[in-house]
């Protein structure tokens, strides 16, 4: 057990797209096995046709993609262990099920819908919850309570399912790496069907433990939710005589919703604005719901963030890149208590991320930008110069064109405010003598101008304050922005001469 080779799976069903709690699920998978040299498979449970949405699976594998989550075997990968699409895998499962019948630990269940609609009904009228298990079974349509030949009659039809037979009052001891010691007494538990007749398709329970021995997976790391399962999944290795080889589990917090109460739900995105989904999914009956990469997330923040919900190496750093996640994860840090969503804390990631991009990169963007919504052409070398000036001001790539749209247009409108505030008759005064030296620099680089302007307002005795947002006004059309004589210098001497002498023009002072 010790040196067995790490091999994780993540195990989505596809029935809809992948929440960003599903995503972190397959991040702390992959970190695993990347730390452990091991494998990281990726296999489809889709054993419940009622609940299989098209382009699911496509969508998973797509953001897996996005979020830089490399799979060794799978769908599209292959490996030693294909198919890794359960329906495709239909045959492997009944050989399974049959053998528990065999041995003892499951049995034939024959009761229609309508039956177990009206046992539920009649415990309900004597305030008491149905359950098919050890106190029922004996009074059921099922092999325990039939004749041999009646059961063998029933087989004949289809509609039968397997269900497992939970052991009567029975602690079951179980170990978590996250939870630790976990005991259980089966009492609380029921008889889960493991197979079903009608599709010839195995449920979840019985294609999951049976697809993770065979595939050899050892750890088993899923969300919290599938906790409840747990010792059903514990007592079917025993039941199948695999105990020995079986995986270690280990069950991920819960990611709560932004106020801390309850879980982060698919409906939380459009309640609250933000996205729950790595990629924008169009469900099939037309519901379009927001993507982390098209609301302009960068991937490695996306992932940065959602390593740290619920998992921390300890320290204060919390900018990882992926292959530092890798070599610093472990389970035992992994937090028990559920992890808060927070929303202002992903844009701060991808402001952090956006900093530390090129400013060709975010050149390329821009220009892109401006081309195709302002139709205005620049070179690559002016559009990453115009980012330059206002990165630190972005949190996402759609930022840049609002951010440095007056560097190549301007202004048409000025904003009221600061007209009403900075644009006195002294102030337009002035602004027109700032434009007569302006006109004589020798120098319109921005260190130069700036030193020499102040020097020159120290001399007239002129207010710094309100000679530049007259000059801000003109510029830019409101008192604000970045370092002014670094927009000067963009724009050059004509350019802002001409913005200067446009503002006194059209700007009436008050
Ligand atoms: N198919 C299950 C799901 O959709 C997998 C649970 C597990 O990892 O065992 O989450």
């Amino acid at each position: 057990m010790e040196n067995r080779e790490v091999r994780v799976r993540f195990a989505p069903s596809p029935t809809g797209a992948l929440h960003i709690g599903g995503v972190r699920t397959a991040l702390y998978n992959y970190l695993f096995a990347r730390h452990h040299g091991g494998k990281f498979l990726l296999r489809i449970e889709d054993t419940d046709s009622h609940r299989f949405v098209p382009g699911a699976e496509q969508y998973i594998f797509d953001s897996l993609k996005w979020c830089g989550i490399s799979v060794d075997e799978g769908i599209e990968e292959g490996g030693p262990h294909a198919p890794y699409r359960q329906s495709e895998r239909k045959e492997i499962y009944f050989k399974y099920a049959k053998q528990l019948v065999d041995s003892g630990n499951a049995y034939y269940a024959f009761d229609s819908a309508e039956d177990l609609e009206k046992a539920r009904k009649d415990a309900e009228s004597r305030k008491e919850i149905f359950a098919y298990g050890p106190a029922t079974r004996m009074s059921l349509c099922n092999s325990l309570a039939l004749s041999q030949e009646e059961t063998a009659k029933r087989l004949q039809e289809k509609g039968w399912t397997i269900r497992f037979k939970m052991p009567e009052n029975e602690d079951v001891e179980m170990d978590d790496i996250i939870r630790g010691h976990i005991k259980v007494n089966t009492s609380t538990l029921d008889d889960k069907v493991l197979y079903k007749s009608a599709d010839e398709l195995p449920t979840y329970h019985l294609a999951n433990i049976v697809d993770d021995h065979l595939m050899e997976i050892s750890h088993v790391i899923r969300g919290e939710e599938w906790i409840p399962s747990l010792p059903l999944h514990y007592l079917l290795y025993r039941a199948f005589g695999w105990s020995d080889t079986q995986p270690q589990f280990a069950h991920l917090p819960l990611l709560l919703k932004p106020q801390g109460q309850g879980k982060l739900s698919k409906r939380d995105g459009d309640k609250f604005g933000f996205p729950v989904f790595p990629l924008q999914w169009n469900s099939p009956d037309g519901e379009v719901a927001m993507g982390y990469r098209e609301e302009g997330y960068f991937p490695e923040a996306f992932v940065n963030m959602l390593a740290l919900l619920g998992w921390n190496p300890g320290g204060e750093q919390e900018i990882f890149s992926m292959d530092e996640l890798i070599s610093l994860f472990s389970l035992e840090k992994v937090s028990k208590a559920g992890a808060r969503f927070s929303f202002e804390k992903a844009k701060w990631f991808n402001t952090q991320y956006l900093r530390t991009k090129s400013d060709e990169f975010l050149g390329e963007i821009l220009k892109k930008m401006l081309s195709e919504k302002k139709g205005i052409e620049v070179t690559l070398e002016r559009a990453a110069k115009a980012v330059s000036l206002i990165k630190e001001r972005a949190t996402f790539p759609s930022d840049l064109l609002p951010l440095t749209i007056y560097l190549f247009e301007a202004p048409t409108e000025y904003d009221a405010k600061s007209v009403s505030k900075s644009w006195k008759a002294e102030d337009v005064e002035n602004l027109k003598r700032l434009a007569d030296f302006f006109a004589a620099a020798p120098s319109f680089g921005k260190e130069q101008n700036s030193a020499a302007t102040h020097e020159w307002l120290t001399e007239n005795n002129l207010s710094m304050g309100r000679v530049m947002n007259a000059l801000r006004i003109a510029i830019l059309g409101a008192a604000q922005g970045p370092d002014i004589f670094a927009i000067c210098e963009f724009l050059g001497k004509e350019e802002t001469l001409s913005r200067i002498a446009r503002a006194i023009d059209t700007i009436p002072a008050n």
